[in-house]
């Protein structure tokens, strides 16, 4: 299986690995993912392999792809299953000769794909989406979908940081850019009695320094980041990969939506306190706000956020 490239999307794929494995029981899947969502794969007790392939988004690397697809044609795979939607994601197990490469049609992948699903429904929930893949073409899948699940406690990441006692992780940042990047996570941090852990990635914004609490943005690997959420008393996050991390982690998840919409990303965990004041312009799916008010955010205040964290911790505010 060709993995998405983004943690959060990656982790919306798992309900397809285990439909398929509901189909064959004992199958092998093994993953080809850069090495960006490697970690969170391998906490997926369906994943049998990951294969770590650097193909860097944008460049072709004609190359690298036809090496890649050698390699796997001498593993002799029966089916591939490829989640990005461009042609260059599709190469690689075409140039493998895998007898059956199942797809979204995407970049017109007719040829290289030779079982093509159609979108049903545009911005449809991602974990339907790719859960679609494991029926044939024109069926929708047995819904409820299983929820992500992953494995934790792999690594001694809490006794390492001196962490003791009960904390709350706050995740303040969102690669895909500022409009999906709540502003008040120093207001909400500065009016929790409790240790606060904060988690993220080295590119997050430098005026985090600011948030009160054990600030570990950019000081932890993936591996790190996912154990420290799984041990911790409840999440606050933007929509982002750790979001998602939370929620297959089984912990309490409070998440918060800007220029993007949770009945596309929504966190897959029941309880989950989902934040989304469907403006008009929302979901605008932009990195920046192309309207300059930036109000999906703006206006969703520190309030109801801390209620909800209150609520999902069982403490008095
Ligand atoms: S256009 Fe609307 S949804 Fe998009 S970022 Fe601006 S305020 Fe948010």
């Amino acid at each position: 299986m060709v993995a998405p490239n983004w943690i959060g999307d990656a982790l919306m794929a798992q309900p397809l690995l285990m439909r398929l494995l509901d189909r064959k029981p004992g199958a092998r899947i093994d993953l080809l993912a850069p090495p960006r969502v490697a970690a969170v794969l391998r906490r997926m007790p369906e994943v049998s392999k990951v294969i770590e392939a650097d193909l860097r988004h944008g460049e072709l690397q004609l190359g690298d792809r036809w090496r890649l697809g050698r390699m796997l044609r001498g593993r002799e795979y029966t089916e591939a299953y490829v989640l990005p939607n461009t042609m260059k994601s599709a190469l690689a197990p075409s140039l493998a000769r895998i007898p059956l490469r199942v797809g979204y049609l995407g970049e017109s992948r007719v040829g290289l794909l030779n079982r093509i699903h159609r979108t049903a429904q545009p911005r449809e929930p991602m974990s339907l989406h790719y859960a679609r893949l494991a029926e044939e073409p024109g069926t929708e899948p047995a819904m409820p979908l299983p929820a992500p699940c992953i494995r934790t406690g792999l690594t001694d990441v809490v006794a390492r940081f001196g962490i003791t006692g009960p904390y709350l992780v706050l995740c303040p940042g969102a690669e895909y850019g500022p409009a999906k990047r709540w502003p008040y996570f120093r207001e909400l941090a500065s009016r929790l009695r409790m240790q606060i852990v904060l988690l993220g990635a080295a590119g997050d914004p430098e005026d985090y320094r600011e948030i009160p609490g054990l600030n570990l943005i950019g000081k932890t690997s993936l591996d790190d980041a996912i154990d420290l959420i799984a041990k911790s008393a409840a999440v606050v996050s933007n929509d982002s990969g750790l979001m998602h991390v939370a929620a297959a982690a089984g912990r309490p998840v409070v998440a918060l939506f800007g220029s993007s919409s949770p009945e596309h990303t929504g966190p897959q965990t029941p309880g989950a306190k989902v934040f989304w004041l469907q403006l008009e312009c929302s979901p605008c799916y932009k990195p920046e706000c192309p309207l300059g008010h930036f109000r999906c955010m703006r206006e969703l205040a520190v309030e109801p956020v801390l209620q909800a964290v209150h609520a999902a911790l069982g403490t008095a505010p």
